[in-house]
């Protein structure tokens, strides 16, 4: 299978589901990461095209670590807003390129308006994927891929409907995580959890992990929720590694 994660911005998904991508890759699939955004004002010293390049490399350090590829659509971070012809069709070609059966993408319901953005327009152009007449660089493919939700970095409100086992895979998301250098002091500066230490971030994870694990029965696991939505959603097909 192809598997597509998408998250606003570079460290999203390395948070909430790099476990699950690094088993993917493992088991043989093709994982593609991406971003809406480039996530250009994720510092106080930089300018934002340098801290949006810097960025990108990181994610893109990330990903090769699982053999992945990825991919950023260079929106601005934070101002990432607003769904029009060219964005959705920007989306479908992301979707396209990627021939993706699977989707991993934010919450619907979450702490930050990017999050929340990407997951809509990701449930709004899934069903577009296979539609001719909406024309892309990339042809069109007979898939309408299936959606999970990753959970938010609080973890507010979100009951997994399924789990994955990372057990295997822990070392792995650390280390992915590890390649954002740039924003580990940013985040221990701007979230107050953290306290501003900046190891407290990969504790925050770690402790996520292992509360999955407890509910799921392993050592370490990542929850998703599972996209409900009509026909798009093939209930008898086990996709999850
Ligand atoms: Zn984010």
């Amino acid at each position: 299978m192809n598997i597509l994660a998408v998250g606003a911005h570079p460290d999203d998904v390395e948070t909430m589901c790099a476990g699950t991508l690094a088993k993917y890759a493992a088991q043989g699939h093709k994982v593609f990461i991406a971003t809406a955004t480039n996530g250009n004002i994720g510092s106080a010293h930089h300018t934002m095209e340098e801290i949006g390049r810097i960025r990108k490399q990181e994610a893109a350090n990330s990903a090769a670590i699982i053999g992945a590829e990825y991919i950023c659509l260079d929106y601005d971070d934070e101002m990432f807003f607003e769904i029009n012809r060219e964005t959705r069709l920007k989306f479908i070609n992301l979707v396209r390129h990627c021939k993706a059966d699977v989707i991993f993408t934010h919450n619907p319901h979450d702490y930050n308006p990017d999050h929340m953005l990407t997951s809509k327009i990701i449930n709004d152009i899934a069903v577009m994927i296979p539609i001719a007449h909406l024309k892309t660089e990339e042809p069109p493919y007979n898939v309408v891929p299936s959606i999970w939700y990753f959970e938010p970095a609080n973890s507010m409100g979100f009951v997994p409907t399924d789990y994955v086992d990372i057990t295997d895979y822990f070392d792995t998301k650390m280390k992915m995580l590890s390649c954002m250098e740039s924003q580990k002091q940013w985040m221990a500066d701007n979230y107050a959890q953290l306290g501003g230490d900046t190891e407290r971030f990969y504790d925050t994870i770690r402790i996520t992990s292992e509360f999955r694990g407890m509910q799921a029965g392993c050592k370490y696991a990542e929850g998703f929720v599972r996209a409900l939505d009509g026909y798009r959603t093939r209930l008898t097909e086990r996709v999850l590694p």
